[in-house]
């Protein structure tokens, strides 16, 4: 039982949480961090970002090995999927950066009270786990996160119809997976299951796919999924999904309204995440969620109640990681004094399909609605060197530049390597540049970022290649 009073507890050890924890260590708060689950790192590490990755990067080199092997003039023979092993080395990456985390807050000073966090008042933390210990704080930060969310008439058996954490870990290929929902989850895991030799079907509510991202990105995405085999149908409602032995039939009304029904052994919902105040005790204390539960904020990312600040999935924005970190450390520097600050104009979005799809900043249609003038640049991968080298030609780069300033409004990429490349374009958001300082920036030969710089010259009208 900790006896001490810490100038800040945080609730929750996600990319929001440990990053906060360890920026207050750094700036001399005597900090604990609060974790339910036997591992650090939140949902990112343990059943997000990092396994994801880990098997889009294992599936792809499959694909690779396959189907493009013999255009290098490298003949393999028969290439065989060794399904234990993929998800062994996806485990073993998350093992090791787990265990890094855990490395990175003894380093810090950090306390790490294991156990499920409770705010029974401004100032007091109860913990529940193998022990019980109530950490008396000045300060509380909620990093609690979030969970999967699914919808009337789908109830997850932990089994057959599950969500993302199922997904990363099914003990065999299924022969037809089922995805609810063709949002990033559905996209990047319905992507690696084809690619290990599921049928893949996708069932979204909306009428366009990716209709959050720019259209011109979205098009050339929708038909690249086709190609891939994955079958997106769209403008259907799902009503339902019934177990039957071993397999899900799936009710759904199509586009057309005609109730019809698909039956699959697997069903993946993804239908987006709720913000996780289970067992937190956070409204009993005061603090305001809205009706679906996301904790209510000020600009300084703090609640309602005095010395109790939230940040991350559990409060409203995007549910990226990046974003919790980044606010996790401007919460932090505010409770120093200092000017912590998020430029949500400036926040990256990736998807990690192959190929990758990243934006920053506006889309077209946004800038249309709000009635800033603007002009756009653009660039096709086919007419990039480095892209003709690693045989990635799909896809393209599109700028959006201010009419009069020139200022860089939004960037979006469709193409290899999209999600490195979109950094060059964060950083000329962030820093206010204009197309132009792209474009007259010089970029190494040849690598995929001078697709970047050509699209910066085709909105000053002066494209070099092409
Ligand atoms: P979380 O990471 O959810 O962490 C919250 C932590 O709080 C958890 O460890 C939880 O156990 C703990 N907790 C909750 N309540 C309590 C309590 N009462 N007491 C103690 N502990 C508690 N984002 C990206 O930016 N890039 C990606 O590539 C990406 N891929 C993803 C892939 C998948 C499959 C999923 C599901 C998500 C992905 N995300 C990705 C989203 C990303 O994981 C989240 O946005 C991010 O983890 C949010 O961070 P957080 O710190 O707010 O919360
Ligand atoms: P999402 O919001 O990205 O997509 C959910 C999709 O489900 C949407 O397209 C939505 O229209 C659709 N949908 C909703 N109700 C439906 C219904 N009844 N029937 C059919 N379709 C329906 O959510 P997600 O894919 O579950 O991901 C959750 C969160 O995790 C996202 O906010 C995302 O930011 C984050 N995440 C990020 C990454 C990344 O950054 N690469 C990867 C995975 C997850």
């Amino acid at each position: 039982m900790s006896q001490e009073t810490f100038d800040l507890v945080v609730i929750g050890s996600g990319p929001g949480g440990y990053v906060a924890a360890i920026r207050a260590a750094q700036l001399g708060l005597r900090t604990a961090c609060v974790e339910k689950d036997p591992t650090l790192g939140g949902t990112c590490l343990n059943v997000g970002c990092i396994p994801s990755k880990a098997l889009l990067e294992s599936s792809e080199r499959l694909v690779a090995a396959r189907l493009h092997s013999a255009e290098h003039g490298i003949k393999i023979g028969s290439v065989e999927l060794d399904l234990p092993t993929m998800l062994g080395r996806k485990d073993k990456i998350v093992k090791q950066l787990t265990g890094g985390v855990a490395g990175l807050l003894r380093k810090h000073k950090v306390h790490w009270a294991k156990g499920l966090g409770k705010i029974v008042a401004p100032d007091r933390v109860e913990v529940t786990g193998e022990a019980t210990e109530v950490l008396q704080t000045k300060r509380i930060l909620i990093a609690t996160g979030s969970v999967p969310a699914t919808i009337p008439g789908v109830a997850f058996d932990g089994d057959r119809i599950g969500h993302s954490t199922h997904a990363l870990s099914y003990p065999a290929v299924p022969e037809h997976l089922i995805v609810i929902g063709a949002g990033v989850i559905g996209l990047e895991l319905g992507s690696v299951w084809a690619r290990l030799g599921a049928k893949v079907t996708v069932l979204e509510y909306m009428p366009t796919l990716l209709p959050m991202m720019d259209p011109d990105v979205s098009k050339v995405a929708a038909k690249l999924f086709a190609k891939q085999g994955l079958d997106i149908r769209l403008g259907v409602k799902v009503t339902g999904a019934t177990r039957k032995g071993d397999s899900v039939e799936v009710a759904y009304a199509g586009a057309d309204g005609q109730a019809q029904t698909i039956t699959g052994d697997r069903v993946l919902v993804a239908v987006g995440r709720k913000p996780n105040t289970e067992g937190l005790g956070a409204e009993a204390v005061g603090v305001q969620l809205d009706r679906r539960g996301v904790i209510q904020v000020d600009a300084h990312y703090a609640t309602a109640v005095p010395g109790i600040w939230a940040i991350g999935d559990v409060i409203p924005g995007p549910m990226l990681a990046h974003k919790a970190e980044e606010e996790g450390i401007a919460a932090v520097e505010g409770m120093a004094g200092l000017p912590g600050h998020v430029n949500y104009d400036a926040i990256p979005n990736i998807i990690y399909t192959h190929p990758e799809i990243a934006s920053v900043g506006k889309t077209e249609p946004e800038l249309k609605q709000a009635g800033v003038p603007f002009r756009k640049g653009s660039f096709p991968f086919l007419a990039n060197a480095r892209a003709k080298a690693l045989g990635e030609t799909d896809g393209l780069v599109k700028i959006l530049a201010h009419a009069e300033t020139d200022r860089v409004l939004g960037v979006h990429i469709i193409g290899p390597r999209a999600g490195d490349l979109i950094a060059e374009a964060a950083v000329a958001i962030e820093f206010s540049a204009s197309a132009e300082d792209i474009a007259r920036s010089v970029h190494a030969h040849p690598t995929l970022s001078e697709v970047v710089k050509e699209a910066a010259l085709d909105a000053g009208g002066r494209v070099i290649h092409i």
